[in-house]
């Protein structure tokens, strides 16, 4: 007996990013899209069959789906967003007049803004509060395609603060649907109380923290770099989270090339993120290994500063994925389609290319590639329907929203509204 379809999207001209569950894009096969025109058909929350329509009928029984005409457009994976603090409380837009003006950060830090001032919202708010406002963040990242974040604690940057940023995170994964990826960040900056003792604040992640967190959370975070967490220092806290069964990831090399690639590698760190400064030891390092570079073009852009060298490290044999880096400092945006108009023509992508690096890439850098980042039978049923014909179409027209539906876990999620223009006001111009 043949598996009953209950939606069955007909007419699409699907990126299935096919073949890469096991092994991320990279080299001369990153940007392969799999592409078929075709139908795909969907039981429960899962992928039943994908191909052209006779192949699909002949898998799967379709007479009681529901359908779903996309009309000839660009049907692609739910995007993927690997490397966000989407949790987060209030913003700070009053720093961006003195950005703008040239003030330096460590100026901003000492008139009460930059992260130490996330850090004191953070800890003033409720979980309520924290989930209200993420809540209205993952929304609009649903809007724009994204069915699955990765999240990072962080601004807490004490034990209870840091437990219950990550339980705001559970909280949100029970009550709207994108899924959120929790990633524990206690090493993302020294808190004022700990700024001369930096060691003693790495005593309390391992010893306070880790235990505490290691229920909430998948992944552990450190910030590496000159002046925050040392090499050793990271080494430390990776030690101890991986004893508690907690993957590794790493801020890379953002500042400095302080050797912070390499050391995500040598640990088997599943992505090594930021990255604008690595040397090409780094980029060897990471070309050997399988930790995905996750490129993050967006906190460049908004902070007018350098960019990773993503066209090295794409010849060297690196797998690259691109994300958001949303956070209210550097990065204030939840549209990962800008982000990939940046991957063309900040990093030297192609079109393909960024498609892959937020679709199956992006799955590899969350150790989620055999549930996520393709569409492909048994996967789980998470895709985009883009108002574009093809997949140079979503970064060349730049900075609007293409999404004309999206289906999460095999459901309807999102829907673009037919605008309403009031055209009765100007009865003269419709249909012009
Ligand atoms: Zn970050």
């Amino acid at each position: 007996m043949k598996n009953k379809a209950d939606l069955l999207i007909l007419n699409g001209r699907i990126a299935t990013l096919r073949g890469f569950s096991d092994k991320p894009q990279r080299g001369s096969d990153f940007g392969r899209l799999g592409l078929t025109d075709g139908a795909l058909a969907i039981q429960g929350d899962k992928i039943l069959a994908v191909g052209p329509l006779e192949q699909v009928s002949r898998q799967v029984e379709l007479s009681s789906a529901r359908i779903i005409d996309a009309g000839g457009r660009l049907v692609a994976p739910g995007l993927i967003d690997p490397h966000t603090h989407v949790v987060h409380c209030g913003s700070r837009e009053m720093e961006y007049g003195m950005r703008l003006a040239g003030t330096p950060y460590i100026e901003i830090l000492k008139a009460g803004g930059g992260i130490l001032n996330s850090v004191r919202q953070v800890r003033q708010a409720s979980v309520a509060e924290m989930v209200a406002q993420t809540k209205k963040s993952l929304r609009r990242m649903l809007a724009y395609g994204v069915t699955t974040v990765e999240s990072k604690s962080g601004y807490g940057l004490d034990t209870d603060s840091e437990v219950k940023m990550l339980r705001a995170m559970e909280i949100l994964n029970h009550i709207q649907p994108v899924d959120l990826v929790p990633t524990f960040m206690g090493a993302h900056a020294i808190p004022e109380e700990y700024k001369d003792d930096s060691d003693e604040f790495v005593r309390i992640i391992i010893e306070d923290m880790l235990p505490r967190v290691k229920e909430l959370a998948v992944f552990c975070d450190v910030f590496c770099e000159e002046h925050v967490f040392s090499i050793e220092q990271t080494r430390r806290i990776f030690k101890a989270a991986r004893g508690h069964g907690l993957g590794l990831k790493l801020h890379a090399d953002e500042l400095a090339p302080t050797g912070g690639a390499q050391l995500a590698a040598e640990m088997g760190a599943v992505s090594a993120d930021h990255l604008l400064c690595v040397d090409s030891d780094g980029i060897i390092a990471l070309a050997k290994s399988d930790t995905i570079a996750v490129l993050l073009p967006g906190t460049s852009f908004n902070l007018m500063s350098n960019y990773a060298p993503a066209r090295e490290m794409l010849e060297a044999g690196v797998a690259i994925a691109l994300s958001t880096d949303y956070n209210p400092g550097s990065c204030p945006t939840e549209n990962l389609q800008l982000i990939m108009t940046l991957g063309c023509l900040k990093l030297g992508l192609s079109p393909s290319q960024v498609l892959a690096a937020v679709t199956i890439n992006a799955a590899h850098a969350l150790k989620r590639a055999d549930l996520i980042g393709s569409l492909e039978e048994g996967k789980q049923a998470d895709l985009v329907i883009f108002d574009a014909d093809n997949e140079a179409y979503l970064p060349y027209h730049f900075g609007i929203n293409h999404t004309w539906l999206v289906v999460k876990s095999g459901k309807v999620a999102f829907k673009k509204h037919e605008e309403d223009y009031c055209e009765d006001r100007y009865p003269n111009c419709s249909g012009s």
